[in-house]
């Protein structure tokens, strides 16, 4: 290898080579074989080396590898844009496509702004998010986000975004509070922060359905998406639905909302949709959003080079079929309750595993100091790091967060495996995953 240039995560530390991918496998430059129950970031939702995607694409780059969408539309974008909206509930069936998960919050956000402008309605423009949540890196999508870690730095940059409470039952529940209560309890902060704001000035509220980096893998309980869903239709603030990490059929359905019985206005996509092949977001909204712009000005005044890339469109488009034509949506809810009941019973009754939750095939394990009281680790341990380099020199990878309490303190690892898992791969996971936590935890 030569001198080295790239700007790593880390400055001290190279990450090993990968040189190939073979289903749940990566290999690195050494032939060390890594079994890859993430996704990286819940992104392969194939494995790798899938070859029906592999020859989309390059038959797609053969054909036609680039056009700028403000000449012409391309066949995969359009027929990838009709797939999504045939697999979207509701009325939500236009799209715009974007490279990354941040651009289509950044998108997304944009299109709200513009949405209540075409109403004549120029006076909305503050967007409410959540605690401990994340919808992206880039600077509006920074500051659309709950993470503290990772706003602190760039703070002075960011947007005033108003911050309502999460719903994390596991860790904000009272005791002896229902979930259902709880649920209407943690959706009235929605509606607090906006007669704090002024309902007049606000926009649109953010969240993930089921939250995934920041607290690992929290869906919402019964009933809270429908009361934030009354809340922003009574006050005319458009609800945005972050299903990046946890839609594109991760949590069994194409939509993790569906299972909630909730239409978003807006909901963005990535990661799974064209599950690593091609770098490719999504921002699908309902036909009342599309048609007020098509009525007012016509043009969404927002684009970037990439949007629409017809190779993007084309692996996206190959992954959506292989997931349809394989029944994997089913494949994810029955191997998610699979992984559920051996990571039951593996961990259930370990004294630093406080909590086993998500959705799907996106689960996470909470670790905690003691399980009664629920106290995490002390933050300077980094436990959930650990986690990840004893997993990493078994030959497993595994997705962990720290801060999911609080933004400061709490450790999680988010489990992300592809739809198409094996029950015997399952067992490998959980079995490598058993023997990380025996090494690093302290009962
Ligand atoms: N939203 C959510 C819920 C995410 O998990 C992520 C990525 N972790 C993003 C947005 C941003 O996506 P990207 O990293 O592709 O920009």
């Amino acid at each position: 290898m030569t001198a080295e240039h790239i700007l790593h995560r880390s400055t001290s530390a190279r990450p090993p080579a990968a040189v190939r991918g073979e289903g749940i496998y990566v290999i690195d430059s050494d032939g060390r074989r890594y079994v890859d129950a993430c996704g990286g970031a819940a992104v392969s939702c194939l494995g790798h080396g899938n070859r029906t995607v592999i020859d989309a694409i390059a038959e797609q780059s053969a054909k036609l590898e680039f056009v700028h969408t403000g000449f012409f539309t391309t066949d995969p974008a359009e027929e990838l844009a009709a797939v999504i909206a045939d697999l979207c509930p509701g009325s939500l069936d236009r799209v715009w496509f974007t490279s990354s998960g941040s651009e289509a919050t950044e998108a997304a956000l944009k299109l709200a702004r513009q949405y209540h402008l075409e109403r004549g309605d120029s006076r909305r423009s503050k967007v409410i998010a959540r605690r401990l949540s994340y919808h992206g890196n880039t600077l509006g999508a920074l500051a659309a986000g709950g993470s503290i870690w990772r706003r602190k730095p760039y703070e002075p940059l960011l947007i005033d975004v108003a911050l309502a409470d999460p719903c994390f039952k596991y860790r904000f529940a009272e005791t002896g509070e229902s979930a259902e209560a709880y649920g209407q309890r943690a959706a009235d902060s929605l509606e607090r922060e906006i007669q704090r704001l002024g309902p007049d000035t606000v926009m649109a509220f953010i969240a993930e359905t089921v939250v995934g980096a920041t607290a690992g893998a929290v869906p919402p309980v019964a009933g809270y998406l429908q009361r934030v869903r009354e809340i922003c239709n009574r006050h005319g603030v458009l609800l945005i639905l972050d299903e990046v990490m946890c839609g594109s059929g991760r949590t069994g359905t194409f939509l993790s909302c569906e299972q909630n019985g909730v239409v978003p206005d807006i909901a963005t996509l990535g990661k799974g949709l064209g599950g690593g092949y091609q770098p490719i977001g999504a921002v699908v909204c309902t036909k009342d959003v599309y048609d007020t712009i098509a009525r007012g000005s016509g043009a969404l005044k927002h684009g970037q080079t990439y949007n629409a890339h017809p190779v993007g469109c084309a692996a996206a488009l190959a992954v959506q079929r292989v997931i349809g034509e394989e029944g994997l949506l089913n494949r994810v809810e029955v191997a998610g309750t699979r992984l559920r009941e051996l990571m039951a019973a593996r961990f259930g009754n370990h004294p630093n595993v406080g909590d086993i939750r998500g959705r799907g095939l996106l689960l996470a394990l909470e670790l905690v100091a003691d399980r009664g009281t629920k106290a995490p680790f002390d933050p300077q341990l980094a436990m959930h790091q650990r986690a990840k380099s004893d997993a990493f020199s078994r030959g497993l990878l595994i997705y962990p967060g720290g801060g999911t309490v609080d933004g400061r303190s709490g450790d999680h690892i988010l489990l992300a495996a592809p739809y198409n898992v094996t029950d015997n791969e399952l067992e490998m996971i959980v079995d490598l995953l058993g023997q990380t936590l025996d090494a690093i935890l302290p009962s």
